[in-house]
């Protein structure tokens, strides 16, 4: 078999069979397969695009390119369960989801992702907590997942490492937006964690990374489809992202919003119904409770009667943060000491808001990554975020800054009061979960 033939055949619109993928990703993990060949294969499947066999098969190849993490030799009493997001903003919904589920007798190995673009990542926050470990030796990773039931943590450099070389190729070469490569490239590296059952939360709307509603459903549709193709239950939520999820924005405000949540202080509306969402179907792929409204009843109870906070500060403890975390927040997790409103400019109904701006608005303030290899300041973000629909006078605060100094607080206060439209009606109401995608779609 040679490279190009193979490029060749996609470049033509045929469907490559198994082999073919397998052979190609081999090549991309040895180097058999040049730079060259990897970005004209991403274009021409951007253009052709795979069926299903084709994802499964690559989703499969990229999967076993690395190590592939193994949980059966543990005898684990319960399922081992994940959640994958395609991110947003103001989206915590894993520092609550991993405890909550293990709270219920699931086993979350979450392998989670470093912010991207004007998107949060989970990994940026846990980096916010002193002392944390994003990166264990695997055998406390085995021995926190085995004794809390959750360990989130960072990417390894052995989990789907052709993934790793496809990803940075696609990303100079204009090919991310490719729905069966997308597929691939997180279903690879959720394969590889060893997982019975994921869940997959799609954004859509103004402050998510796939553009319409159209697209997706296609990519949700397409994740269920390859990943129960490929043996692991999946099933998807299509979420609401034209507004923060949380009422804040930012690395060490977003923990310590998960600590309110988990110990009971504040349960913000909208992020307590995308989670209770989310860990509901967890429970029910992983045969834990017999549907939604059961599971909903059991996780009501993990949270209230705080084993959810009980096994969140344990994971942090055992991945090396304080033993104090959830009493002492505001110690471990300052924030930053230039404290603004920002006053709407009119006043009416917040009609809209340009999410990805204000995720935007977070990097600048230093919270996410201009560079990859930028560090992040942990202590900045935005916080109180005024809601869609909320009726607001002119002056009152659209959200508060927390920021290092007077400049870059002042570049935030312009980028958030032009990323809300306030008018003069209500806008319609939107649902905050769409659509739900189950494994047999
Ligand atoms: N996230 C991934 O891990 N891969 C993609 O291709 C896009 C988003």
């Amino acid at each position: 078999m040679l490279p190009q033939e193979i490029i060749r055949k996609k470049r033509d619109g045929a469907a490559l069979s198994g082999e073919e993928i397998a052979f190609f990703v081999r090549g991309i993990s040895d180097g058999s397969v040049g730079e060259g060949q990897i970005a004209a294969l991403a274009m021409a499947v951007y253009f052709n695009d795979m069926n299903m066999d084709e994802r499964v098969a690559f989703t499969q190849a990229m999967c076993h390119s690395g190590q592939v993490l193994e949980w059966r030799s543990l005898n684990l009493p319960g399922p081992v369960l994940d959640k994958h997001s395609t991110g947003g903003v103001g989206d915590l919904v894993s520092l609550l989801l991993g405890p909550m589920v293990a709270a219920c007798g699931g086993f979350v190995p979450m392998i989670s992702g470093r912010g991207l673009g004007h998107t949060g990542g989970t990994l940026d926050k846990l980096e916010a907590i002193p002392g944390y470990q994003v990166a264990p030796d695997p055998q406390i990773l085995r021995n926190v997942v085995r004794e809390v039931g959750v360990a989130i943590i960072g990417q390894t450099a052995q989990l789907a490492p052709a993934d790793k070389r496809v990803y940075g190729i696609r990303d100079v070469t204009a090919t991310v937006e490719s729905i069966a490569m997308i597929t691939g490239s997180i279903l690879a590296k959720k394969l590889a964690a060893g997982l019975d059952a994921l869940v997959m939360d799609v954004k859509t709307g103004s402050g998510a990374f796939m553009p319409t509603l159209e697209k997706s459903v296609a990519l949700a549709e397409s994740i269920v489809a390859v990943g129960n193709g490929a043996g692991m239950r999946t099933s998807a939520l299509l979420t609401d992202m034209n507004e923060p999820l949380a009422p804040c924005a930012g690395n060490a405000i977003e923990v310590r919003c998960a600590i309110d949540y988990l110990t009971g202080k504040s349960r913000p509306a909208r992020l307590h119904e995308v989670t209770l969402a989310l860990c509901a179907q967890m429970l029910v792929l992983g045969g834990l409770a017999e549907d939604s409204a059961k599971a909903r009843v059991k996780l009501q109870r993990a949270l209230d009667s705080g084993t959810a906070a009980e096994r969140f500060a344990r994971m942090v403890k055992a991945l090396g943060g304080p033993s104090d975390l959830l009493e002492q927040p505001e110690r471990h997790l300052p924030l930053a000491e230039h404290r603004l409103a920002i006053p709407a400019p009119r006043g009416g109904f917040v009609q809209s808001c340009d999410c990805r701006a204000l995720g935007l608005a977070v990097v600048e303030l230093g919270g996410g990554r201009i560079d990859p290899a930028a560090r992040i300041d942990f202590a900045v973000g935005l916080g109180a975020f005024a809601q869609l629909g909320d009726a607001i006078e002119s002056g009152q605060p659209l959200a508060v800054i927390h920021a290092r100094d007077q400049a870059t607080a002042q570049r935030a206060i312009a980028a958030v009061q032009a990323a809300f439209t306030i008018g003069d009606s209500a806008p319609a109401t939107r649902p905050l979960v769409y659509r739900s995608v189950p494994p047999q779609a």
